[in-house]
């Protein structure tokens, strides 16, 4: 576990997701109120609560848990963070809330997502009571000293993804809506994954990002980005390469995931986890963007 400073007001801890340094944070954002956003998985958990102590802050003074989206590496850890931080209000969108209350079907899904290799990385979901958790779509949390998080939504990489917007910072706790980004292990790509990866949803979302006025990135996978412009630029082109190999590849009749990706991703690697992030995210967002698209082809062909 590390903290990271980030800002006077934020701070990040990494949590080791996939058990390495630089591929997981969760970020605590302090006003009068203490937010944490991102959770991490089970795994995770206990190193983000050794980070709190570190950082002097007790478990009664965090008032707010927020997920980006319900995926097991930002809200794996959730119940475990709601069971351990008494106080604390969970917060996702309503559309996938009731798999924090019981997240058996979901961890079934993310299971096959996410591939035998990775899975055993990501733990045990704990449900949590429904009482402890909020609607997010709609979001506007005050936590003082000029300190306040706003949802935009901004689906594809999952339909229920929510970006937090910060005041203070004018800084974009982005999540995975633009994709992962891990200077330390040379990794940058969009990620998207089975079964739900729209990719209308995902364009329009990142051409309304580069829109918008937002001085820095607080990416999950990993650390807050300054220049926000190039980095949304390379997703965006990084996303079209992806669309250009997997449509030809489609039309070549060719379903060799792991061959597909391996012209998407050339980079060849041995390091961990590296190697095991361009393996199975990379292979994970193949087959998610092969299910969107076919799907697209069949709804055009029933049209014509
Ligand atoms: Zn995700």
């Amino acid at each position: 576990m590390e903290i990271i400073p980030v800002d006077d007001h934020i701070t990040a801890i990494d949590h080791e997701l996939l058990e390495r340094p630089g591929v997981g944070v969760t970020y605590v954002v302090r006003g009068e109120d203490i937010a944490l956003i991102e959770t991490g998985t089970a795994m995770t958990v206990p190193r983000t609560l050794a980070g709190l102590e570190q950082l002097g802050i007790p478990r009664e003074a965090v008032s707010h848990i927020l997920c980006t989206h319900i995926h097991m590496d930002h809200a794996g850890g959730a119940g475990h963070l709601a069971a351990e931080l008494p106080r604390a209000a969970v917060y996702i969108h309503s559309m996938t809330m009731p798999h924090l209350v019981d997240p058996s079907r979901l961890m079934q899904s993310s299971r096959r997502a996410i591939g035998e290799a990775a899975w055993p990385l990501h733990g045990e979901m704990r449900p949590i009571p429904e009482e402890r958790l909020r609607p997010a779509e709609s979001l506007r949390l005050d936590l003082g000293r000029d300190v306040v998080l706003e949802a935009i939504a901004t689906p594809g990489h999952s339909p229920d993804h929510l970006s937090y917007r910060e005041r203070r910072s004018s800084g974009l706790f982005i999540g995975d809506a633009a994709g992962l980004d891990m200077p330390p292990y040379n990794l940058f790509f969009p990620c998207t994954p089975p079964p739900t990866y729209d990719l209308a949803a995902q364009r329009n979302t990142i051409a309304m990002l580069r829109e918008q006025d937002i001085s820095r990135l607080f990416v999950t996978h990993w650390g807050p980005h300054d220049d926000v412009e190039d980095k949304l630029r390379r997703a965006h082109e990084k996303l079209e390469d992806l669309v250009a190999v997997v449509t030809a590849a489609m039309d070549a009749g060719d379903e060799d995931v792991a061959a597909i990706n391996a012209r998407w991703l050339p980079e060849v690697r041995t390091d961990y986890p590296g190697a095991l992030i361009a393996e199975s995210w990379g292979e994970m967002s193949v087959v998610g963007l092969m299910r969107y698209e076919k799907k697209r082809r069949e709804r055009e062909q029933s049209q014509a």
